[in-house]
C-alpha cells in the first residue's frame, strides 16, 4: 500500500497528461507511434507532414504539464501523482474532483477503472478503487479516527444533459437549484460503505449498468460523462466530496455536423459541457468570483467542486500514441494546455 505521508501539493488546479500504448490493431496496422515524453513533464508530439515537393517530415510540438506519464506508466503511478493527493482534501473538509478527458479510446475509462465487464480485476486496479481505498486507511489514521465520519459512494451518468442513476438502475434524475443556488441531483442513490471491498462492488455495479445493453459500435458509453463521488458525512451533515469523472469523448463535441439529428444534439451538448467545464477550472485556478457553472448539466451538477476556498482539481488528459489520432491528440492537448 501507498504510505500517506509523502508531502500533499498544495496547488488547486493539477493537469497532466497520460499516453496510453500503441494497442493490438494499430501494432497489426503498423501505425507510427507519433508521441514521446523526454522528461516527467514534457510531451512531444510528432505530426508527419508535407512539404510542397512531397517530401515527409515530422513537425514537432512540445507541450509541458505538471506530469506526462508514457506508456509504461502503471494505473497506480498516475493515481499516486493526480488523485491520491486529493484525498486528503476531503478529510479537511474540501471538495476534489478529478477528471478523465480525452478522445474515444485513449484510455479513460481504463485509468478510472469503471470498465467492468465480469472482471473484478479492472475495476480494482483503477482510480475509482485505489482513491477509496486510501479514504479507508485515512479515517482509520489517529488524526481522523475521531471524527466519526462516514463514508457514502454515488455512481451516475450525464447523458445528452440528463442524469441517471447508476447505482439504481438507471433511474432518470431531476436536477434542482434552490434560491442559495445549492444544486441537488434530486433521489441520487447514497450508498453507506465500510471497506474498499463494498465499493469495489457499487464500482462494478454502476461499470455493468453503464455499459448494460449496448453494442460497442453503438456505445453511448462515449456521449456519456460517468461520475463516481466518494463522500464523507459527519451524523448525517456533509464534510467533504471526492467527484471522479470519467468525461465523454471529447471528439464527440466534434459530431454537430452529423446528418443524424439526436447524434447531432448529443454532439452539441458534449462541446457545451467541456467548454463549460474548461471555464470552470479556470475560474477555480484564478480565484474568480464568478463561475459559469450555469452553462452545462455536468459543472451545474458539480457546482459546489467549483467555489470555495478548498475545492481542487485535477485533469488527467489521456491521448492515444498513433499517428491516425493526431489530430484528437493536439486537440486534447491543446485543451488540457488552456485548463491549467
Ligand atoms: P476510453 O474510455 O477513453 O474510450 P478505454 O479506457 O476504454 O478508452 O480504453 C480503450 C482500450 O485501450 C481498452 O481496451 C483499454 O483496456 C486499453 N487501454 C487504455 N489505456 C491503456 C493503458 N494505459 N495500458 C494498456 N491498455 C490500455
Ligand atoms: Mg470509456
Amino acid at each position: 500500500p501507498i504510505s500517506m505521508n509523502d508531502p500533499i501539493e498544495e496547488r488547486r488546479i493539477c493537469v497532466c497528461v497520460r499516453k496510453r500504448p500503441l494497442n493490438k490493431q494499430e501494432l497489426h496496422k503498423k501505425e507510427c507511434d507519433v508521441i514521446t515524453v523526454p522528461s516527467k513533464c514534457v510531451l512531444l508530439v510528432h505530426e508527419p507532414k508535407l512539404k510542397v515537393d512531397l517530401t515527409k517530415y515530422l513537425e514537432t510540438q512540445a507541450f509541458r504539464f505538471d506530469f506526462s506519464f508514457d506508456e509504461t506508466a502503471s494505473n497506480e503511478v498516475v493515481y499516486r501523482f493526480t488523485a491520491r493527493p486529493l484525498v486528503q482534501t476531503i478529510f479537511e473538509g474540501g471538495k476534489a474532483t478529478c477528471f478523465a478527458y480525452g478522445q474515444t479510446g485513449s484510455g479513460k475509462t481504463h485509468t478510472m477503472g469503471g470498465d467492468f465487464s465480469g472482471k473484478t480485476q479492472n475495476v480494482s486496479k483503477g482510480i475509482y478503487a485505489f482513491a477509496s481505498r486510501d479514504v479507508f486507511v485515512l479515517q482509520s489514521q489517529p488524526r481522523y479516527r475521531n471524527q466519526e465520519l462516514e463514508v457514502y459512494v454515488t455512481f451516475f451518468e450525464i447523458y445528452n444533459g440528463k442524469v441517471f442513476d447508476l447505482l439504481n438502475k438507471k433511474a432518470k434524475l431531476r436536477v434542482l437549484e434552490d434560491g442559495k443556488q445549492q444544486v441537488q441531483v434530486v433521489g441520487l442513490q447514497e450508498r453507506q460503505v465500510s471497506c474498499a471491498d463494498d465499493v469495489i462492488r457499487m464500482i462494478e455495479m454502476g461499470s455493468a449498468c453503464r455499459t448494460s445493453g449496448q453494442t460497442f459500435a453503438n456505445s453511448s458509453s462515449s456521449r456519456s460523462h460517468a461520475c463516481f463521488q466518494i463522500i464523507l458525512r459527519r451524523r448525517g451533515k456533509l464534510h467533504g466530496k471526492f467527484s471522479l469523472v470519467d468525461l465523454a469523448g471529447n471528439e464527440r463535441g466534434a459530431d454537430t455536423s452529423s446528418a443524424d439529428r439526436q447524434t447531432r444534439m448529443e454532439g452539441a451538448e458534449i462541446n457545451k459541457s467541456l467548454l463549460a467545464l474548461k471555464e470552470c477550472i479556470r475560474a477555480l485556478g484564478q480565484n474568480k468570483s464568478h463561475t459559469p457553472f450555469r452553462e452545462s448539466k455536468l459543472t451545474q451538477v458539480l457546482r459546489d467542486s467549483f467555489i470555495g476556498a478548498n475545492s481542487r482539481t485535477c485533469m488527467i488528459a489521456m491521448i492515444s500514441p498513433g499517428m491516425s489520432s493526431c489530430e484528437y491528440t493536439l486537440n486534447t492537448l491543446r485543451y488540457a494546455d488552456r485548463v491549467k
